[in-house]
Formats: C-alpha cells, structure tokens, sequence
C-alpha cells in the first residue's frame, strides 16, 4: 500500500494539554489485503475508516510493535472484516493526542504566551498524525489548522483560505495550498500569537516568525537566507522548489534548526542575531543558514530513501554550507575551515567505537541511533575528496543533473554515486563504498627516491595502511600530491598496497594530500618530511593547519614519538603565521598534548612551547576596541588565543586582563568591547 496525498485536519489550542485531528490519506493498495499497517504513537483513534469506490468501510483498530522495537507500541493497524482489491482507496482517521515535550507537535510557553511548533524528524510525524511515517514515501499535503481567535497558523505553503473552524467551533481555520511532495518528517506547523517580519525583496518571498517583540532581531537572518538561497539557486541551476521561505525562531527547541520544506525552524538565539552579536554567533548563524536552506534541495526537492543514507543528506548540506557561505560573505573562509572538523571527524573514526557512516538500519530503534556529529563531518569530508579528486566542474555537473531527474523522489546514495561514475567517468562508487561503509582512516606513506647528482629520474612511493577500522581494513584512495614547482597537483588511485608517482626531477619539496581535500592522515620519509617543514610558508592554509594535525594523529597512533610535533612546533615561526585556521589547529594540538602527555615535570617547558605558538598572534590582535571595527577572523582568533593562553600557558596576565575585559563588559554592555568583538 503506497500511500498518495495527505490532508492533515488539526484542532490546535496551544493553551490546552491536547490537540485532536483528522487525517484522511489517498492510497494506491498494490495486492488484495483486509488490514492496513501505518504509524502511529500515542494517538487516541476515535474513528478510522476506510473508502472505496464509495463504499465506506469503518475499521477495527489495535496498535502493535514495531519489528524489532522496544520501546513502545508505534504500528496502527486498521482490520478491515473484508478485504480491499488493488486499486485505489482513502483512509479516514479521527484522533486526539497530548502535545510532546519537544519533538512531534510541542507547545511552548514564553513570556506568558502559548506556542505550537514542530519537530517531526526522523520518525516523530506518526505522533502528529498517523501516517505511512518513512522517507520513501512523498506526497502532496493539504493541511488545515484551526486555532484560538487570537492567534495564527503557519504551515509548509502559503496560505490558501481562512475561515471559521469546522472540527472546534469558535476558533479560526487557516487551511494551505497543497504541498509540493514531501516526506512526512519534513511537515511543520508553527501556531500562536507570532510576531511577522517581511525579508527583503527577491525571488522568494522570505519571512521571518518570532515571539511578540523580537522580529526585529530577524533582519540578519533574513539577509542571510537571501544571499544562501541566490548561491543554492546558482549552484544547482534549480530555483528554490518551496514557493515561500517562512524562517520561524522558536524559543525552545531541542535541536539547532530543522529544514522543514517552506518552514524552517531555529532555536530562537541561533537564528536572531544583530549587529552586536558576537562574531562566532553571526558566524554560526550564517552557516547554519546555508546548511538548512542547501537541504531544500538535498534531502526535501530530493530525499533519501531509507534512514540508513542520513548521512549523505546530512553530510551534503554540510559539504554545501561551506561552499555557499564562502559565496555569499565576503571572506568567510569557510572551506580552508574544513581541515579543521575533517580532522575531528577522523580522531572520532580511529577508535575501536567508531561506526560506518552509512550503516546498516533495519529495525526501529536504530533509526535514532544513526548519523552523529563527527559522521556528518565525515560525510562532507568525503564529498570534498570526490569533488577535488573528479574536479568541482563535473562534480557540479553529475549533481545537478542528478537532482534535477531525481525532483520530488526518493534516492538511495548508491544510486547518487552510479550517476557520478558515468558523468564523471571515474569509479566513484568504488571509492565512496570503502570509506562509508566501514570506519577508520587510511595512513598514506609516501617516500621520495630522489638522485640529484646523476638527474635519473626519480619517483615517490606510496604506500596506504590503516588507522583504525576493521581488521584487515582497505580503502581505495584518491591520492592527491603537490609537487614544488607544480602548478597542477598529481592524483593517482590507490588501490593497492603501493602506487608509484613518477617525477621529472627532485622536487624542494612534495605535500601528499594537495589542499588537504583527501580523507587520510599522511607521514613522509624523513628526509622529505624536514624538507617539507622547511617550507611550510609555501603551503595553503588548509596544508599548513594539516600537517600539524596529522603530526599528532601519528603521535597518537604511536607512530611517531612526541617530539615529531613538538619539534615540528618549535620549527615553524609563528610570528609570519597570519592564518586563524593554522593557529587553531595547532591550539588543538596543543591542548591534546595537555590532556595526554604533559605532567607537573614538564608543565614548565610545555607552557613555553605554547607561548612560543600563540605569544605572537596575542600581540598581533591587541585587546579589542569598542570603536574600531576589525576583521571577524582576527575577533574569533582573540578569543581563541586568550583563551589557550590562559588554559594551556597558565598565563597570569592573561587572566587580569580577561577579568577586567569582563568587569568592564558587566558594568557596561553596551559600552564596552566584548572580546569576540562585534
Ligand atoms: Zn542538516
């Protein structure tokens, strides 16, 4: 039974414990059957009937498990007493429910004032409305809420008639223009006394939702969501698929945002910031923008099929928001940011708990089980890898090609990659299989044969083992090296335990991960390594803040003994280093070496190691001025620094001089300088 188009009838009083509602579901019933199996939780069923050709036939109801569910009753099951041909049939269900505590359809109580909002994904729309609650399933939905007088009802599209309530007498019926098709846990509503402030002009109209009194915080939001939008609709060559944009700040959420199609849901202090916000939150808000409206078209116009392929939809937008804040803002510096959650992802994936991002999901408690932070990192970080390694043109191409034939279904990731071997003629699939489906990092050795005197021509080995993963583990690795005097880098596949590179002459110098796109840690001959330090200015950003990274990953691996990093910080001179990203990963570094290796004999001289790294970007920066603006990366770099200063140095006149930052900033908030800066 494959279900077609929904409507969702709901009584919504935000003020009362419980709502009630009618949900009446088209089906196409594939094989001759006498029941009907969908989702639902907690729902009271008062009525459930099913029509066809006419013919109303009213159900017996029981609830049951879910296969392999513990943890409560979430199947609805409609006996019949006779059975349905092929064909096509309508379900009917009447039904009251108690409001959840953050997820499925929630209240809110702020100021006084009662709210609804909702938060269906993954598997919460069957304690809205009972439903064929899975991602494969799309279709259009007509919504219609009533709610008290005095407030007002949003949902995915526009509004297409008001009037007087039909289910509750005396409240106010907001019914919506049917939905474009969509996935159950991509519906939302939002009802209350809420706040409207028009975004500014565009193809989309943007609108932004807010408790009485704060709308006028949404202006930078609003600002944002125009600039992602005009990146996302360029990028794709799609023009955003949901009509209007309504952004709703919700005042207590359980998770960030949520990227329901046409009614995006933030916590309300991530989505309302100003001019005098701090830096990081512009920032977060920003990139948390671009991540949400990227899933308009990667996961709500084209969704994934199954839980099990969470991480691609996740994984893209995170891929995405980076890209389209770098397009969109003026020296964001999102992408060199990069290097940075990869390498968090990769600590995650070395140990023995680490999971296959794209796991297997077959029974209903391991859907809330899958996806996880560092797994979305890993999943953009392999997106990065396949687009540098098949180039950003045709990568570009394959997608957006893709998701213009795949509009409005259901995909599989294994479908996604059979699409980008054939556009862009290499083996994709092959590639993606050996990191997503099992955990751990491949360790790329590579070691130069190099003979100046007599100019034979020279080559550089590599070599692929494992960091972490399964016994035995393999990978086949797009391998991506720079050469010194090279403008274009060199790739070559590794999918074998060695690969050779052939050389013209012997390079100054070889990076093995070219811009740090590639999803592996690396280690160097040691003749090759000391040249590669020696010119560490010579590197992008990405590379510099890679290879302190990957000099403690092998520390950490015992692959290397301590005084691999230490000596390599001690080498580079951090008075030329202007780089936030270079300066946080060593911070990182640095603050792992604390956690692990340094002692109370060792504190002294692990203190003057870290002076010697952040000593020179702490006088650079200066204390912040209320009256001069500064760049926002020097803004989230001071905070960085102090802050390891403080924890990492012990430096006293650091903690003075934050203590009197902050007495000033008490006093006086307005007046006063945070830290970050606006
Ligand atoms: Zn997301």
């Amino acid at each position: 039974m494959v279900p077609t188009k929904y409507r969702v009838e709901i009584a919504v009083d935000p003020t009362k414990d419980r709502f009630s509602g009618i949900t009446t579901i088209a089906v196409n019933v594939n094989e001759a059957t006498d029941h009907v199996v969908l989702h639902a939780r907690d729902l009271t069923v008062t009525l459930a009937s099913v029509t066809v050709n006419g013919k109303r036939i009213v159900a017996e109801t029981r609830m049951r498990r879910a296969h392999g569910a513990k943890d409560a009753d979430e199947e609805l099951v409609l006996l019949l007493g006779e059975w349905l041909r092929p064909g096509t049939a309508e379900i009917a269900i009447s039904y009251d429910a108690p409001f959840g505590s953050l997820w499925g359809l929630f209240k809110v109580q702020d100021a006084g004032k009662s709210f609804a909002f909702t938060q269906l994904e993954s598997t919460f729309a069957r304690r809205m409305f009972p439903s064929f609650d899975e991602p494969r399933f799309k279709t259009p939905f007509d919504i219609a809420l009533e709610v008290p007088t005095n407030m007002t009802a949003f949902a995915n599209t526009n509004l297409a008639n008001e009037g007087a309530g039909r289910l509750k007498p005396g409240t106010k019926r907001f019914e919506f223009e049917t939905s474009k098709p969509i996935p159950t846990y991509l519906v939302a509503i939002a009802v209350g006394e809420l706040e409207q402030a028009k975004g500014p002009e565009g193809t989309t109209p943007i609108r932004l939702l807010a408790a009485p009194g704060r709308s006028k915080l949404g202006t930078d939001g609003m600002e944002a969501a125009r600039r992602s939008l005009a990146s996302l609709e360029s990028y794709f060559g799609i023009p955003y698929p949901f009509g209007k944009l309504d952004l709703a700040a919700v005042p207590n959420f359980a998770v960030g945002a949520m990227e329901n199609a046409g009614l995006v849901t933030f916590r309300e202090e991530l989505l309302l910031t100003g001019s005098t916000s701090p830096a990081q939150l512009r920032r977060r808000m920003a990139l948390v923008m671009a991540h949400e409206l990227a899933h308009q078209w990667f996961g709500n116009l084209v969704t994934m099929r199954w839980w099990d392929d969470i991480w691609l939809n996740e994984g893209f937008a995170t891929w995405m928001q980076a890209k389209v804040c770098d397009d969109a803002f003026e020296a964001f510096g999102a992408r060199a940011e990069r290097v940075l959650s990869k390498d968090i992802a990769m600590r995650y994936d070395v140990h023995p708990s680490a999971r296959a991002v794209r796991p297997k999901v077959e029974r209903a408690d391991d859907i809330g089980q899958v996806g996880g932070w560092s797994a979305y990192q890993k999943g953009a970080s392999i997106l990065s890898m396949l687009e540098t390694w098949t180039g950003e043109e045709a990568f570009r191409t394959a997608i957006r090609s893709y998701v213009a034939a795949q509009a409005d279904k259901s995909i599989t990731s294994t479908e996604l990659f059979a699409a980008l071997d054939q556009t862009t003629k290499k083996p994709v699939s092959q590639v993606a299989r050996t990191f997503l489906d099992q955990p751990g990092v491949p360790l790329v050795s590579v070691s130069v044969t190099c003979d100046a005197k007599s100019k034979k021509p020279t080559s550089a080995t590599i070599e692929a083992a494992a960091l972490g993963g399964p016994s035995g583990a393999t990978w086949k690795v797009p391998v991506c090296i720079r050469v010194e005097g090279e403008s274009a880098t060199r790739c070559v596949l590794l999918d074998k335990e060695r690969a050779s590179i052939p050389l013209s002459s012997c390079p100054a110098w070889i990076h093995p991960n070219a811009g740090e796109a590639g999803y592996y840690r690396y280690d160097l001959d040691e003749g090759s390594w000391q040249k590669l330090v020696k010119s560490f200015a010579s590197l992008d950003e990405a590379e510099r803040a890679g290879l302190i990274l990957d000099a403690w990953a092998l520390v950490l691996a015992g692959r290397r003994g301590a005084e691999h990093v230490v000596e390599l910080l001690r080498s580079i001179d951090f008075s030329k280093e202007k780089s936030r990203v270079v300066i946080e990963a060593a911070i990182s570094v640095l603050t792992e070496i604390d956690r692990t290796l340094v002692e109370p004999a060792t504190q002294e001289a692990f203190g003057k190691l870290a002076r010697r790294v952040l000593e020179p970007a702490k006088k650079r920066l200066g204390m912040p001025s209320a009256k001069k603006t500064e760049p926002a990366d020097d803004a989230l770099l001071r905070v960085s620094v102090l802050a390891a200063l403080h924890d990492l140095a012990r430096d006293p006149e650091v903690a003075r001089s934050l203590e009197a930052t902050a007495s000033k900033y008490i006093a006086d908030p307005d007046g006063a300088a945070a830290l970050s800066g606006p």
